[in-house]
């Protein structure tokens, strides 16, 4: 624990949480501590939410570590890891703040763990700007577990803004070191499934949302499903529409809102859908972003996506604070860009 400590701009690029996550997940994996200065400064309300307080908090559990300035509002931390404990743990983020944001924060330590790591994750499932559950489930963690640590989830039960009180079960079996991946094709297209979760709300959200995916990918019954939630602490509405090859599952997400049309839910996952179709890349810009750090800790690897967002060319700018390692982008004459660690 004797490392120099890092400074990190919260204000560099997006601007937003992910730093903060990115940062928490190489300090705790590296024993690495670091001072973070005006977090999430792009936001229209700077500093710490829920979310982001409870991302620290599980960091600094899962290693017993040390932090001053973790208060809601809170704009800069310092942050100084200890070791990796793995075993058993349940974060209840107390709103309905992004369980799998927490997720991001804590997975990549516990990957590499010196045992089983068994996490409790309780708040929204199924949240604006964040990886729905079935996405992690359905794309993410595939990939994570063909680099060797198996990690399953289960989706106890949804949880939408603003009620929150979703659970989510992670069960992580970690490899000592992640293996290289190479996700450079998507292969042959194999099937489109479409879902959409409603909670307490009308049937006609669902079947309008499923009907327009339907028309729009000409899909037939068995590749449409409603999934009526029973338990959910409030009501909400997210379809989700899964894009299977033969070397990577896609999924893209649309989460309903209140004063917000079925059609226009639905119509953005049409248009995200459809151009993922057409690029030939095998990953989305937000799965792109979710896989630097792993491909990172592997300490090689490449995957051809579309453009990098910021939210890419960010975590590689602060993945780069942490490890001495090259992550380079290569714009491709399809359109498409190839990143590669190494
Ligand atoms: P803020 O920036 O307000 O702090 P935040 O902490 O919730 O917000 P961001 O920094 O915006 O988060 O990061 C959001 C993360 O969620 C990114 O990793 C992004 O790829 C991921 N994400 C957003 N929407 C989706 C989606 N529909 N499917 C999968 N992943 C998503």
């Amino acid at each position: 624990m004797n490392a120099a400590m890092l400074r990190i701009d919260g204000a560099y690029g997006e601007g937003g949480g992910q730093i903060l996550r990115t940062a928490l997940a190489l300090s705790v994996l590296l024993g690495t501590p670091f001072r973070i200065e005006r977090i999430r400064h792009a936001r229209s309300k700077p500093g710490l939410m829920h979310q982001h307080l409870m991302a620290v908090q599980a960091a600094q559990r899962i290693c017993r570590g040390e932090v001053q300035g973790g208060a809601l509002g809170s704009q800069q931390l310092v942050f100084t890891p200890g070791d990796v404990l793995p075993g058993e743990y349940r974060f209840d983020i107390g709103t309905a703040g992004s369980t799998t944001l927490v997720l991001q924060t804590i997975l990549p330590p516990l990957l590499s763990a010196p045992g089983p790591t068994l996490l409790v994750l309780e708040g929204g499932t199924h949240n604006p700007h964040a990886p729905p559950a079935d996405f992690l489930e359905h794309a993410f963690l595939p990939l994570i577990n063909r680099m060797g640590p198996a990690v399953s989830m289960r989706l106890v039960r949804p949880g939408f803004y603003p009620a929150g009180g979703g659970v989510l079960e992670i069960e992580i079996q970690p490899a000592r070191r992640p293996q290289p991946l190479y996700l450079e094709e998507r292969g042959e297209f194999l099937d489109l499934h479409a879902r959409a979760l409603l909670s307490r709300l009308p049937d006609h959200i669902a079947a309008r949302e499923l009907g327009i995916i339907g028309r729009a990918f000409d899909l037939h019954a068995a590749q449409l499903e409603t999934v009526q939630v029973v338990d959910a602490k409030g009501p909400g509405n997210a379809v989700m529409v899964a894009v299977r090859s033969r070397h990577v599952t896609e999924v893209f997400t649309g989460i309903g809102r209140r004063g917000v049309p079925a059609e226009t839910v639905a119509g953005g996952v049409v248009d995200a859908v459809r151009r993922y179709l057409a690029s030939g890349a095998p990953v989305g810009e937000h799965l792109a972003d979710q896989l630097l750090l792993p491909l990172a800790m592997a300490g090689a690897g490449a995957f051809v996506s579309l453009p990098p967002t910021r939210h890419t060319t960010t975590n590689i700018a602060v993945i780069g604070r942490f490890l001495d390692m090259a992550i380079d982008c290569e714009a491709l004459a399809d359109g498409n860009w190839r990143i590669a660690v190494a």
